[in-house]
């Protein structure tokens, strides 16, 4: 058998380079993710990558690994679906806040609610960038964008409250332009057993320009340097409101966690894949329809 290859720096090297503006916050989310990767000593075989489409999404090309670039909104319902195919495998989701609030919302509640062990990495510009700049999910209310020239009517979506009451057992918050914080933020996801979600504060300096790397670095404070206990859904749902200031690090984590594929036994000793049914006789079951 061909000994595995572990996933490395080297290995997760594209040939194809980025194509994304100069500033964008999405190259420190890239390098920290492989970063990440590389540090978790697993075969380059057992990690998969679920890309959603958008500016980010594009890093489906940046970036060497077993991947699938999804639908617009159907990266994490495709991450769940690999998942129960073969818990074995490190899945993580890699897209925007317009597809995974927007498009995708109902598919984030949906796996948080079931706890699947899946890692969603949100690069959130608070903005389509990719299409040039139309308002998103997480626009602020009030914003003047290309789609909405008299400023967005509607509320914008609060992304850790809405994780939160979904049920996740893990929310984090990160900053781009905080390699280390976000690098600790990754690594936490990644180990957690269960679904994770880390929400990044990304700038877009092309598009969104009111909310630049000088105005998260006013704004930004780490939660390590305060007395939050993550633990604490209430502590957890009063950080997701704050607005003056934006917390990052660890919002909730949830110590006794247990993944989806840990509670359904049909699944947890053998994979799906391991127990891949080559013949089906349908013939009792459909007795109980006549
Ligand atoms: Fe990055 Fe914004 Fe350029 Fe897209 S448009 S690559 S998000 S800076």
């Amino acid at each position: 058998m061909k000994p595995q290859q572990l996933t490395t720096e080297k290995t997760l090297k594209s040939p194809i380079l980025p194509t994304w503006c100069p500033g964008c916050g999405n190259f420190a989310i890239m390098s920290v993710m492989k970063r990440v990767l590389a540090s978790l000593g697993v075969p380059e075989e057992d990690v998969v990558v679920v890309y959603g489409i958008g500016c980010g999404g594009n890093g489906a090309d940046f970036t060497r690994t077993y991947a699938l670039h999804a639908l617009h909104g159907r990266a994490i319902a495709n991450a769940v679906g690999i998942k129960l195919a073969n818990h074995r495998l490190k899945v993580l989701v890699l897209a925007g806040d317009g597809d995974l609030y927007g498009e995708g919302l109902n598919h984030l509640v949906a796996s948080a609610r079931g706890n699947h062990d899946i890692t969603v990495i949100v690069h959130n510009n608070q903005m389509y960038s990719l299409t040039t700049g139309q308002s998103s999910p997480t626009t602020k209310q009030g914003t003047k964008t290309r789609s909405t020239p008299q400023g967005v009517v509607e509320a914008e979506i609060n992304p850790l409250a809405v994780s939160l009451a979904s049920g996740a057992t893990f929310i984090a918050r990160a900053y781009a332009g905080l390699a280390k914080q976000m690098t600790d933020m990754f690594a936490l996801a990644l180990n957690h057993q269960g679904f994770s979600i880390v929400d990044v504060l990304q700038p877009c300096p092309t598009f969104n320009k009111g909310m630049s790397y000088q105005w998260y670095q006013q704004r930004v404070y780490d939660l390590a340097q305060t007395q939050h206990d993550s633990s604490s859904k209430q502590a957890a749902m009063s950080l997701a409101w704050e607005e003056d200031k934006l917390p990052i690090g660890v919002i909730y984590q949830q110590s006794s966690s247990v993944p989806y594929h840990l509670q359904v036994p049909q699944i947890t000793a053998q994979t799906l894949i391991e127990q891949f049914p080559t013949q089906i006789n349908l013939t009792a079951g459909m007795q109980q329809f006549r």
